[in-house]
């Protein structure tokens, strides 16, 4: 059988030996009524990695920032983010659909940051006609910014602002440990400054279901609330949350093999000549970059590696994006380099 190469998302990854190990042996109880001792553990560590009081397992990301935004809006109320945040373009409306929360967004730069300037400016003064301004949203790593990471000394400045105008400031961490560990700073380093924050376990941390919302026990109390309401109260929930435990035990570190990988991609596909990349740009896992000739079109090229057992994905602007993850080894990148190439060279011929 043909080996697949699938740089589509670090969703994809499987679990562990280890954490199938876990999940098996997982000590559980009824979680809505608090008693999964597998998922308070992990709750327990969660807080602990982010400096936070208290955590909550969540089932997903999106689960995890509309509960966030959920719990800090109410309705009429207005979240401030940038233009290509997650939570904006990926996460169906949530906040909107059922918060009735407004999204207003600023410019997000390539750096994956956004202007404090345009933050402050976009901030509601009291007056009827507007909604009124609670909570900043940022996001790190910074995934449609081609997992840009970003530093304290680029978040400070926005959170700042939030403070001084009274509204709370919320961390779309869903890759936070890619930040800390290219940053080679703690996680909760990077959720410090922030009212709430949630992580994933099921993209690069290779569990496979499961996120995390951190901050005060007020705001867990109230965030478990939501949860439920969104018919998000699991049982023995401890199963999933076993794997979470590996996740945060063994697979946190080896995200800069990930990295390497990545910026290993770019080298080789910078060196075709007919992409717009800059492989001294990629500092996580996430590659996106453009196509320097006409002479095929993005889908084409994807829908030709696919053939050679290389998926990755044409996302908007004409773009591509690749993904490097656990179960990617050195040698399937440069297996991927090889499938590219060869489909260049027969798709420029044409
Ligand atoms: C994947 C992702 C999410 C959502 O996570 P799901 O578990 O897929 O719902 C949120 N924010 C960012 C930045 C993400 O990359």
């Amino acid at each position: 059988m043909q080996r697949i190469i699938d740089l589509r998302s670090d969703t994809v990854t499987h679990p562990t030996p280890a954490m199938r190990e876990a999940m098996y042996r997982a000590e559980v109880g009824d979680d809505v009524m608090g008693e999964d001792p597998t998922v308070n553990r992990l709750q327990e560590m969660a807080a602990e990695r982010m400096g936070k009081e208290a955590a909550l397992f969540v089932a997903s990301g999106t689960m995890g920032n509309l509960i966030c935004i959920l719990a800090q809006c109410g309705r009429g109320d207005e979240v401030i983010m940038g233009d290509k945040a997650h939570t904006f373009l990926f996460e169906a409306g949530g906040p909107s659909v059922l918060g009735g929360v407004h999204v207003r967004t600023v410019r997000n730069r390539d750096d994956g940051t956004v202007d404090p300037a345009e933050v402050e400016a976009a901030v509601r003064p009291d007056n009827v006609h507007f909604p009124r301004s609670r909570l900043v949203v940022l996001e790190n790593t910074h995934n449609r910014c081609g997992g840009a990471v970003l530093t304290r000394a680029q978040m400070d400045p926005v959170v700042a602002v939030a403070r001084k105008h009274n509204l709370n400031a919320h961390l779309d961490g869903a890759r936070i440990f890619n930040a800390a560990v290219a940053l080679g700073v703690d996680a909760r380093t990077l959720a410090e400054p922030f009212d709430t924050v949630s992580f994933c376990l099921s993209k690069g941390l290779s569990a496979p279901v499961g996120s995390l919302v951190c901050g005060s026990r007020e705001f867990v109390r109230e965030a478990t609330r939501l949860r439920k309401v969104l018919g998000g109260g699991m049982r023995q929930a401890g199963i999933i949350a076993a794997a979470g435990i590996v996740a945060l035990e063994q697979m946190v570190d080896r995200l800069a093999d990930d990295h390497a990988n990545a910026r290993r991609l770019a080298v080789g596909l910078a060196e075709m000549g007919v992409f717009d990349i800059r492989p001294e740009r990629v500092q996580s896992n996430i590659l996106i970059f453009g196509l320097a000739t006409d002479r095929f079109t993005p889908q084409q090229l994807v829908a030709r590696c696919a053939q050679d057992g290389l998926k990755f994905q044409a996302i908007e602007g004409g773009q591509f994006r690749m993904v490097t993850h656990y179960g990617i080894e050195r040698e399937d990148i440069d297996a991927a380099l090889g499938i590219v190439r060869r489909a260049v060279g027969q798709l420029g011929r044409a």
